[in-house]
């Protein structure tokens, strides 16, 4: 038996025919005002797309359509083990089009090809199915009344769910939104960000074609202050997702607080400690943190980004990080051997460059990366960048970078450590390296994160809930605790007469 040859990603690129209409109602639309805004890839700034350019009027349009679909009960009153079979033939749709969404999702924000195949397709159908699969498993409760009543709790979906997501995990992050909404009987209206929005109206295309009703699934493209500003104050979106950085988060809050008070749930930004002890196995310690802050290009809420290691073992902590160097230099994102892919875009490449210069300029000694690099080829790509001598107070230690950017901290002891790693408005995730479990478990209780890993870090699963705590927000994303944001408690009292 041959093997298939390779793909050849830029032939089918080359290829490619992308539409970038919303998707509203069932059908394929421009914008109400026929504007575009151009789609490109930070790979090569070739042009993707015109994609529709999303305002009020195309926000009202996808509510005004979900609220139709929710109203009649056209997904909502199904009964639940048929929306579960509808939303598995959905699952089936995206792993037949696994190739095509790991491309578009590659050209629009820059990943290597080889995580889009291997890591978001995948844990994107993982997640949907796993709602799919948990629709027909939600049950009510009866409450411990008296003889003379019964009070039952169910659970109902609240109605219309508004969802805005993010750029770095685009297909993954709207997955996250629709598993839960759509499992639980809800319209969504969903907003991508402008920076990556291809694969969000694919889905909502595959949506259609597995038998999820028109009007169930709208994905409205555009700008934040345009689209994402005009769902956020919408007054008939009962709840909303919202996926990206604190400063956007703080806006949903007003919007809310500006229109109809609807349920808003924050999954923000991240700083996240990565605490290693002396006695923990620095090399694998080295190796972790490497591959968690260079991994997708370091554009990952949870990327390990502030390192606090034991003075006695930070000089082997960092030749260990510097000797992963070598495997995430970035590289085409096209070529199925690349680690390390093209920032999103050049306003982003900025930031993360600034952030670069502050740390040189606040005295951090920068010990690997910090340029730019592959500018011939016109894409956006940073070196992975190493800074030792961090101080927590400085720049690069409390801001977050969202991209290849590592900060190593040096600290004295467990209690320095401790202080040191919930100095920051960020509680996402944390890590806590030691051989010690008295120590690991005393540790990871004193974090303030939304998940403590011990001697790893990444560990996932759609089974375990992910969010964070202060400024990194207040929702949780993933497992069953995520139909909370989507489903309303409703009390219903039964009195129960005695017998006459
Ligand atoms: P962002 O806040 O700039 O944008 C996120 C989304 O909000 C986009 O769709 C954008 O168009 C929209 N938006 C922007 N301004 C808006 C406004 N005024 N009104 C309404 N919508 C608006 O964030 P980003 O740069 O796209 O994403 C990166 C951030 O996301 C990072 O901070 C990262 O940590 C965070 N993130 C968090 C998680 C998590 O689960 N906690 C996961 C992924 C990313």
């Amino acid at each position: 038996m041959t093997t298939p040859p390779a793909p050849n990603w830029h032939e089918r690129a080359a290829a490619l025919a992308i539409d970038g209409r919303a998707v509203i109602a069932g059908e394929r639309r421009a914008a109400v005002t026929g504007e575009t805004f151009e789609c490109r890839s930070p790979i090569d700034g070739r042009l993707l797309a015109a994609v529709a350019r999303g305002r009020g009027e195309d926000v009202d349009a996808a509510v005004a359509a979900a609220r139709a679909a929710f109203e009649d009960r056209r997904w909502a009153g199904k009964p639940p083990a048929a929306r579960k079979k509808v939303l598995q033939r959905w699952v089936e749709g995206i792993l037949a089009a696994r190739d095509e969404l790991a491309l578009l999702e590659t050209l629009d924000m820059g990943k290597p090809i080889r995580d889009a195949l291997a890591v978001d397709v995948p844990l994107a159908a993982r997640c949907l199915g796993w709602y799919a699969e948990a629709a027909d498993k939600l049950y009510g409760e009866t409450a411990p009344t008296g003889d003379d009543a019964l009070a039952l709790i169910t659970r109902e979906p609240v109605g219309v769910v508004g969802a805005i997501v993010p750029w770095n995990y685009p297909m993954l992050m709207a997955s996250w939104k629709l598993g839960p909404a759509l499992a639980a009987g809800n319209s969504v209206v969903l907003k991508p960000s402008e920076k990556s929005p291809l694969t969000a109206l694919r889905l909502a295309d595959l949506a259609l074609e597995a038998g999820i009703p028109p009007g169930v699934l709208n994905v409205v493209p555009g700008y934040g202050h345009e689209a994402g500003e005009a769902l956020a104050l919408h007054m008939d979106v009962d709840a909303l997702g919202f996926t990206g950085s604190t400063r956007t988060g703080r806006r949903m809050l007003e919007y809310a607080g500006r229109s109809n008070l609807k349920r808003v749930y924050n999954e923000l930004g991240g700083k996240s400690a990565f605490v290693v002890f002396a006695d923990a196995d620095v090399a694998r310690a080295a190796r972790t943190a490497a591959g968690s802050m260079f991994f997708n290009q370091g554009e990952s809420c949870n990327a390990p980004s502030r390192v606090l290691v034991h003075e006695s073992v930070a000089d082997a902590f960092v030749e260990g990080v510097l000797a992963q160097a070598p495997r995430w230099q970035p590289g085409d994102p096209l070529d199925a051997a690349t680690s390390l892919g093209a920032i999103v875009d050049e306003t982003q490449l900025a930031t993360v460059l600034r952030y670069i210069a502050a740390g040189h300029d606040e005295g951090a000694r920068c010990v690997a990366g910090g340029r730019r690099v592959r500018e011939s080829s016109g894409g956006f790509f940073v070196e992975p960048t190493v800074f030792d001598g961090v101080r927590n107070d400085m720049t690069i230690a409390r801001e977050e970078i969202f991209g290849p950017v590592l900060s190593v901290i040096r600290f004295h002891d467990e209690a320095e450590a401790v202080r040191l790693a919930n100095d920051s408005a960020y509680g996402l995730q944390a890590a806590v390296w030691t051989d010690n479990v008295h120590r690991a478990h005393r540790v990871a209780r004193a974090l303030r994160a939304g998940t403590v890993h011990v001697n790893q870090y990444d560990e996932d699963d759609i089974t375990v809930p992910f969010g964070g705590v202060k400024q990194s927000g207040n929702g949780r994303d993933k497992s069953l605790h995520a139909f909370d944001k989507v489903t309303e408690l409703k009390t219903t009292w039964l009195r129960i007469a005695p017998a006459a």
